[in-house]
C-alpha cells in the first residue's frame, strides 16, 4: 500500500495536513506539539541564506533536495506507512502562482513520490482555505 502526497499553501485545514515550513516548526514545538513536519522543512541556514539573498532559489531548492534525501528516515518510513496521514498534505506559506518555481512544498512532494508514494499534486484551490495575506520576504517571494 501506498500513500498519496498532496501539496497546499498554509491555509489547509483538512485532514492529513504537515506543516514542512520552518517559520513554524518552532512555534508548534514550543507549544509542545509534535512537529513532525519540522524533519522536512528547509535547514536554519540554508533558509536564511536564500531570505537574505545570498543564495539564488535554483540552488536553496538543489540543496533542500540533498536535505530531504539526508532526512530521518524512520519518519520518511513512517509517513509512506501512513501513520501521519493518508493522504498526507504538505503546506508552506506560498500562493500557487509565485510556488511554481521557487517553492519546497513542490520539491517535498516529488521527493515522496521518489521513495514510493503516490502524486497526488497540488490540492485544488477550492480545497486550500482562504487566502490570508503574508508579508512577503526581501527578495518578494514566499517560502
Ligand atoms: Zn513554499
Amino acid at each position: 500500500m501506498s500513500i498519496t502526497v498532496c501539496t497546499a499553501r498554509l491555509s489547509y485545514g483538512g485532514p492529513g495536513r504537515l506543516d514542512i515550513t520552518r517559520s513554524n516548526a518552532l512555534e508548534h514545538r514550543n507549544a509542545g506539539e509534535v512537529a513532525n513536519g519540522e524533519v522536512f522543512a528547509p535547514d536554519v541556514d540554508l533558509f536564511r541564506a536564500v531570505r537574505t539573498g545570498r543564495m539564488v532559489v535554483d540552488l536553496y531548492l538543489e540543496r533542500y533536495r540533498e536535505q530531504l534525501e539526508r532526512a530521518n528516515h524512520s519518519i520518511v518510513k513512517a509517513c509512506l506507512e501512513g501513520l501521519y496521514g493518508d493522504p498526507l498534505v504538505g503546506v508552506c506559506f506560498c500562493a500557487p502562482r509565485v510556488r511554481v518555481l521557487t517553492c519546497h512544498r513542490t520539491v517535498w512532494r516529488e521527493f515522496m513520490v521518489s521513495q514510493g508514494a503516490i502524486d497526488g499534486r497540488e490540492l485544488p484551490e477550492e480545497e486550500q482555505g482562504p487566502v490570508r495575506r503574508v508579508k512577503p520576504s526581501r527578495q518578494g517571494r514566499l517560502f
